[in-house]
């Protein structure tokens, strides 16, 4: 869990906690009211100076109620809580949440990679993948506040997975960090491959397997690039964007996914006025962050 200290835009300061997003978020709030109230008392500043406060939640979020309205697999008891009258009990801060993916749109479209660009999408790729779109300068949102936030749940695959969804053949399901295990175990070379003895099957393993030419990992990868590259050229073909920022803890390895995802999309995506350009985040980091920011300022003072 990632907190920050924002003034006009500039991260003041930061902390991390640990996400445990499996003990839920209720139990965790004594430990989110410090950690706040130390950024505070770090930074020698009072409650009543601040505007107010951005959640970033990695589910679907009522942007307008700000409420929890669906989780997967992470606070499963996060759609039980009123974090709007948490926050005022605690600190007499207005309130605002929204989904993750979208919120790091808005950060990267406000100070980031996305500057200037009204037609934009943002994918993250990690243990889900996030997206979120902006088309005409503004947040798609929908009629039940999860337009654009379902591209990980795009299928790719109709006969392949069970995603956590639901769902058969999701891109998360086909190439994400928790189904990349499956993935490798399925491969009908894997009892060959030395990744076999690997504790932890992630992304970082699989890519240096692939450095030191591991057939399994190199396949597993090539099927990851490809699914990737299908739910990316299907958001292009939804949402007509003229850019696609990608970030994620995966996109560490951005010198070998960024150029395979580009040349597909060039090939293979029907856009006749030219090339949607796929570029790295600026802040993969904290782009959540700056689109907090952005968030309270701009809804308290339109
Ligand atoms: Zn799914």
């Amino acid at each position: 869990m990632k907190f920050g200290l924002l003034r006009q835009g500039q991260l003041i300061d930061r902390k991390e906690i640990a996400s445990k997003s499996t003990l839920g978020l209720i139990s965790q709030f004594p430990e989110l009211e410090m950690t706040i109230n130390k950024l505070l008392s770090d930074n020698r500043i009072t409650k009543s100076e601040v505007l107010g406060i951005g959640i970033s939640f990695p589910g679907l979020v009522d942007s307008v109620a700000n409420r929890i309205l669906s989780t997967n697999q992470k606070y499963n008891d996060a759609s039980d809580t009123n974090l709007v009258d948490w926050a005022l009990n605690i600190w007499n801060w207005p309130l605002f949440a929204m989904n993750d993916a979208r919120m790091a749109l808005l950060g990267e479209w406000q100070y980031g990679t996305g500057k200037g660009c009204s037609d934009l999408i943002m994918v993250t790729l990690g243990t889900g993948i996030g997206t979120a779109v902006l088309t005409g300068g503004e947040l798609l949102i929908g009629k039940h506040f999860q337009a654009g936030n379902l591209g990980g749940h795009f299928v790719v695959n109709h006969k392949g997975k069970v995603c956590t969804c639901g769902n058969i053949g999701c891109v998360e399901a086909e190439a994400s960090t928790w189904s990349l295990p499956l993935l490798l175990r399925e491969h009908p070379a894997f009892a060959e491959s030395s990744i076999k003895n690997e504790d932890t099957l992630d992304f970082k393993t699989l890519f240096h397997y692939v450095k030191n030419n591991d057939l399994v990992a190199k396949d597993v990868l090539e099927h990851c690039l490809s699914a990737w590259a299908a739910g990316i050229i299907t958001m292009i073909h939804a949402f007509d964007p003229e850019m696609i920022i990608l970030s994620g803890g995966i996109m560490k390895s951005s010198s070998v996914i960024l150029p395979v995802l580009q040349e597909k999309v060039n090939r293979l995506a029907w856009t006749p006025w030219g090339k949607v350009k796929l570029v790295e985040a600026r802040f993969p980091d904290s782009a959540a962050l700056y689109g907090a920011d952005y968030l309270v300022r701009s809804t308290l003072n339109p």
